[in-house]
Order: C-alpha cells, then structure tokens, then sequence
C-alpha cells in the first residue's frame, strides 16, 4: 500500500504539466494506409458493425471546422441516430491529481471484465482550446483500457467555444452508442464551467474527490457538489484511509443541506482507490442502482427530454452565433464599432443594435 503520495512529505495536488496529444496505442485502431472516401451510408454501416477506425474518422469529421465534412458529419449522426440512447452515460469530473485517469482505467476494466460492457471515453477539456495544452491529455495513463476492443478513448475535441466543443462531444456520444458502446463516459476538470456542459448529457454524475484538503484547494465549488449524483472520495488506501473516510463523513453532512435533487435519490458518498482497486465495484453498483431507480420513477427520461431541449437551444445559440462572427459585413465593421466604443462615441448598446440590425437586414 506504498504509493508515493502517501508519504508525508507529499506536498498534496499536483497539477500535471499539459502535453500534446500521444499517439493512439490501441492496437485494434489500425492506421489506414489510404483514406477512402466514404458516403455517409457507408460510415454508418461501418460504424454499426463496430469498425471503431471508422468511427474514429467519424469523430474526426464531427470535430472538423471544414463545411464539407460537417455536412457529412450532420448526416452520418442523423443516421445514426435511431441506433442511440441505449447506453448509460456517465460524467466523471474532479480536480487534476484527484485520479481520474487511473479511475477510469479501473472503472472500464471492472465494467469489461465484471459486467461484459463496451466503453467508450470522451473528454472536455477547457485547457485545450486556451492553452493548446491538455490537462487530460495524457490518455496513455489509462494503460490497461486503451489496450482493449471494447473500449474506445477520444481525446477531447480542442478547437472552438467550450459550447462548441461540448456539441461537438454530445454527438460523438450518438456515434459511439450506435458503434455498439452501452456505457460512456464523458470526462472533465472539476474548475470550470465544463462540468455544467458534462452535467446536461449525462445520465449520472461522478464527483471525485480527495481527502486532506480543503474545498477551496480543491476548487471545487458548492454548484458541482450540487450537481452529483454520487461523490467518491478516492486514494483510501496506507495511510491515508481515515482521512478519506473522514472527508466522506464530511461530503455526506454537507449533502444533508442541499434539497433533495429533482430525481428523488439522495447523493451517495463512498470511498475508494482507483490505483489498488478497491471499492470500485461498490461504485458501480451504486451506479447501477441510480440508473434503476430513475428509470422506475421515471426521471431518467425526463432528465434526458431535457437535455435534448436544452441541446436544441444550444445549438441555436452557438449558429447563430458563430454565423454573426463569421459574416463578412460584420467582420468588416466590427474593429470600427469597438474602437467607437471605447472612444465613448457610441454607447456599447447602440453599437451592439446597429451590428445587428446590419446583420439581420443583409438576411
Ligand atoms: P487526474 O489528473 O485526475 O487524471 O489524476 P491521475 O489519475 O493522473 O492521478 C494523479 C496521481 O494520483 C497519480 O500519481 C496517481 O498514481 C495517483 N493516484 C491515482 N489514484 C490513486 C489512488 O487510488 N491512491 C493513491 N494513493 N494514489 C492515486
């Protein structure tokens, strides 16, 4: 039970450095020597026998800013899309250090080898699209799942708003379900507004916590406690199991303040370690029990009508938006408008109505 971080000098968090995507290990996503083109039809035939290297190309074109695969993207998800919605959906978030990647390397070889499931990983990432580093780059950690068939690890998609990037994981989730996944998980960091947009596509919602330190430290605001469906209190193992059961006696009494969530279940607190694999069928026994429950009461679907409302109004937003940036009467007017701003020459209301009353009346 001698893992560095148990030693008492361990200065706690430790934040990992950003890498550049590693090279796909899996050895089952061979590299095509020649890309064909392939229609629509036959990514989806493809993708709904499990070729996981077409999915793989797929996603890529789901993540490409170029209209033309766009266009092909839209029409292999909408076909696609009556072979979706099978899967458990699952969100896994927390700090970085807090053990996601060796979690999720325990959690998908229990689902593979204990309960006969098919993975599929997905992440969003807000450090990605600022820093072009990935805070959950480095998928080479989750080393016993990326060397399986029946998982499939994407890194997240770096490019564009985090509503573009989280739209653009929402339909990588229809993809992967019709490829034949019936659990996915989408990963993020527990610091930003990114677990909101986890949140509004999963099924359940993992918080992973560390004991020994404080909220604060961990970043972890009262919003995203509020949004778990299930807290774990991971690396309980050596020395460090009272502590972690302590911070779970702590999560479960601040659980009691909150109002019961618009589900019917109360949150759960348990601890775990992700690195010696222990508790992790527990964990998944408790989220099989949620997902059985809500399914009973009905909130199941009701949760995922509403995420489906939701990602309609999102996608509007986004469009509109991105057409209004990229029309080139704006783009032309726009610096003019700003620097009129802030000559105070305009107010920035007048300045926002004029671009967009040239912007709608060019329409
Ligand atoms: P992530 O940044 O959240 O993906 O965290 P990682 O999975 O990379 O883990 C960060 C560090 O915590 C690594 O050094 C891991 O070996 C360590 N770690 C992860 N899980 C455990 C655990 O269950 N027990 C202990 N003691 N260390 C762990």
């Amino acid at each position: 039970m001698n893992h560095p971080e148990n030693d008492p000098q361990y200065a706690g968090l430790t934040v990992n450095e950003g890498v550049a995507s590693p090279p796909v290990i899996n050895p089952y996503l061979q590299a095509r020597k020649r890309r064909q083109t392939l229609s629509p039809a036959d990514y989806v035939e493809q993708i709904r026998k499990g070729n996981i290297t077409v999915l793989s190309q797929a996603v890529t074109l789901v993540e490409s800013q170029n209209g033309e695969h766009q266009t092909i993207a839209q029409e292999v998800i909408e076909k696609c899309l009556p072979y979706s919605g099978q899967s458990v959906r699952i969100g896994i978030t927390g700090v970085p250090g807090a053990g996601k990647s060796t979690s999720i390397d325990a959690f998908g070889m229990h689902l593979i080898e204990q309960r006969n499931k098919r993975l599929a990983v997905l992440a969003i990432d807000p450090s990605s699209e600022r820093s072009k580093g990935s805070i959950l780059g480095d998928k080479t950690r989750m080393e016993e799942l990326s060397r399986r068939k029946e998982a499939f690890i994407r890194p997240s998609p770096s490019a564009g708003s985090l509503g573009g990037v989280a739209r653009k994981t929402r339909e990588t989730i229809i993809l992967c379900e019709a490829a034949g996944f019936d659990t996915i998980f989408v990963e993020t960091v527990g610091v930003g507004q990114s677990e909101t947009a986890v949140h509004s596509m999963v099924d359940f919602f993992l918080l992973i916590q560390l004991a020994g330190t404080g909220d604060e430290l961990q970043g972890i605001k009262r919003g995203i406690m509020e949004m778990a469906d299930g807290i774990v209190v991971n690396k309980a193992d050596g020395e460090n199991i009272q502590r972690a059961q302590l911070a779970a006696a702590q999560y479960r009494n601040a659980l009691h303040l909150f109002p019961i969530p618009p589900s019917g279940w109360t949150p759960k607190v348990m601890t775990y370690s992700g690195y010696f694999k222990l508790g992790i069928r527990e964990i998944w026994d408790m989220v099989f029990e949620y997902i059985a429950f809500t399914k009973t009461n009905g909130y199941f679907d009701e949760r995922r009508n509403a995420q489906s409302k939701y990602w309609m109004y999102e996608s509007i937003n986004e469009q509109l938006r991105n057409r209004f940036y990229q029309s080139p009467a704006i783009t032309e007017i726009l610096p003019l408008k700003e620097q009129q701003v802030l000559r105070a020459e305009i107010s920035s209301f007048a300045a926002a109505k004029q671009l967009l009353d040239l912007y709608f009346n060019q329409q």
